[in-house]
């Protein structure tokens, strides 16, 4: 892999020769620009902008500082072009993991590992083995019978009665949390899985932030050990230390102010996978994720947006919103928090222009236009002309990106998209196979619709009844919500509903948080999806809400 030069932006802005703010770059020049923007960004030194990480933060400096050269107005907190923010980090093990089983010690991260449902602290006791842990009366099945698991440990295997596959009597019970659940319920202090059936899958090693914690300490034996060790009432200690950290991340925000009371927002996203997180679709070592496409293309031409409309007199009919956003990878969180902590207010945004992975334009031209179903202006698309694009548009408002969040909150928004490739959040996503002449193309087809639009007045809003992002090909119904994927309490709150959809035909709201579905009690991300997973197309089930801090009720029709 070429490595791209270090610093070689900052050679390159030494020299410029001296072009004045108030001339628009040759497209050459702005060629070039892109080039070493989008170069510096997917360096090795960025080490993939995972937010919350020092390669993010240096990018989010990089970005405000070619902000203040434009002289933009700074939008984030305190007098600066930074908006903090912070999430739940994915949790990581800690140095106190430990597991013994009468005298024998077992190894953290090889032969044992804390389950990311796994309390912290120490767990003493005797082990109890229930053979899969799995109590199912309407199928008349226990594992417990009367057993009192009071101070013990259970042991249990990750099986089922029947196998673990999708056609077992006992699917509804394969869930490794509600099986601790139960075994906590019946006084256990600390759970231990095994697994003895060769067709069952060990339980996923990588700690995930979406799952909530149980009360009390929770491995996984991954040895044969499990044959000899695990006998009733041999001592047993578990001590698990998952690293659950809060972690702080910067959007950056610029205002071009021409003096009106509108402004259009134009955002993308900066962040990216890091040396791979929970989304990234690379198999093997840890490797730097450059994100060059996925969206140092994006965050570049938003910023050649931003030093072409300060330069072109033809562009102040309205002012100009430029937002990076950090945290997209991680579930739009960048664009969640501003949309909630709207640094210029929300009604005086007139519509929103997400540019999000737009670095591979093919030799057709073809552009992706989503969201045009949120206003009956954005009709005006098809009628650009500017960068010779071929336009193909899908309607909802509601998609895999940041303006989703806008779209939330009744800003029409629309997103610009090259398309996908099989680079997408892998390493390979590289600075070199980036198209900057399509880059340069997408913007000036941006600013013909920007100039267009501005002239025109305020844009209608529509709201869109597409399908939603959570109705994924794993599950045969879906509820027609936007989960609030930064929402760290229990439960799944939901950021918005779709009309005509389940929710929203049951009076479902903003803001509700979904505490149980059926018999599931939904306490995470990761339960929601479970308590989908049980419903077929027709069924209804009964759906607890906390709405206003208060227990409600409603009856889904799927
Ligand atoms: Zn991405």
């Amino acid at each position: 892999m070429i490595r791209f030069p270090r610093f070689s932006f900052w050679c390159f802005l030494a020299l410029l020769p001296g072009i004045a703010l108030s001339q628009k770059l040759s497209d050459a020049d702005a060629i070039e620009r892109m080039r070493s923007e989008v170069g510096f960004l997917a360096s090795d030194e960025l080490e993939g902008r995972e937010a919350g990480t020092p390669g993010e933060r240096k990018a989010a400096e990089f970005i405000a500082a070619e902000f203040a050269r434009l002289g933009l107005k700074p939008k984030g907190n305190s007098g600066s072009y930074l908006q903090e923010f912070t999430f739940v980090a994915d949790p990581v093990n800690g140095p106190g993991d430990h597991l013994q089983i009468g005298r024998r010690t077992f190894k953290p991260g090889e032969e044992f590992y804390p389950l990311s449902f796994s309390a912290n602290g120490v767990a003493r006791g005797t082990i109890y083995k229930v053979l899969y842990g799995i109590s199912a009366p309407e199928l008349s099945y226990d594992d417990y019978g009367d057993a009192d698991l009071k101070g013990r440990i259970a042991a249990m295997s990750v099986g089922s009665p029947d196998g673990i596959h999708p056609h077992s009597k006992y699917l509804a019970h394969h869930d490794l949390r509600g099986r601790a659940e139960e075994a906590i319920k019946r006084g256990a202090v600390g759970v231990l899985f095994f697994n003895d059936d060769p067709n069952a899958e060990n339980p996923e090693r990588r700690l995930s932030a979406k799952m909530s914690p149980v009360s009390v300490p929770v491995v996984f034996l991954d040895s044969d050990a499990y044959q000899e060790m695990l006998m009733d009432n041999n001592p047993c200690v578990i001590t698990a230390d998952i690293v659950r950290e809060e972690r702080t991340a910067y959007n950056v925000v610029g205002l071009l102010d021409n003096g009106k009371n509108t402004s259009t927002v134009v955002g993308a996203h900066f962040d990216h996978l890091g040396w791979g997180d929970d989304g990234s679709l690379h198999r093997g070592d840890p490797a730097i994720h450059y994100g060059a496409d996925d969206n140092a293309s994006g965050t570049s031409v938003m910023m050649q947006l931003a030093r072409d409309l300060v330069a072109m007199d033809t562009a102040k009919a309205s002012n100009h919103l430029f937002i990076a956003f950090s945290g997209e990878e991680k579930g739009l969180y960048g664009s969640n928090y501003w949309t909630k902590n709207a640094t210029v207010p929300l009604d005086e945004l007139n519509y929103m222009v997400n540019l999000d992975m737009v670095g591979r334009l093919d030799s057709v031209g073809s552009i992706g236009i989503n969201g045009v179903g949120t206003s009956p202006s954005w009709s005006k698309v098809d009628s650009i002309s500017a960068g010779n694009l071929v336009v193909k548009t899908t309607l909802s408002g509601i998609g895999s990106s940041d303006h989703t969040s806008f779209y939330l909150k009744d800003v029409p928004a629309i997103h610009f998209f090259t398309g996908t490739h099989a680079d997408y959040h892998k390493p390979g996503d590289t600075w070199e196979k980036v198209n900057y002449e399509g880059m340069l193309r997408v913007t000036r087809f941006i600013e013909e619709l920007i100039i267009d639009l501005d002239g025109s007045g305020r844009l209608p809003f529509n709201r869109t009844e597409e399908s939603d992002s959570t109705s994924t090909p794993r599950f045969k119904v879906t509820l027609g919500v936007v989960p609030d994927y930064m929402y760290s309490g229990k439960g799944m709150r939901i950021d918005g509903v779709t009309e005509g959809k389940p929710a929203a035909n049951a009076g479902l709201k903003e803001g509700d948080v979904v505490v149980r579905m059926g018999a599931i009690e939904v306490v995470d991300m990761m339960a929601y999806m479970k308590g989908l997973g049980q419903y077929e197309k027709g069924d209804k089930a009964p759906v607890v809400v906390l709405r206003d801090g208060k227990e409600m009720e409603v009856e889904v029709t799927f």
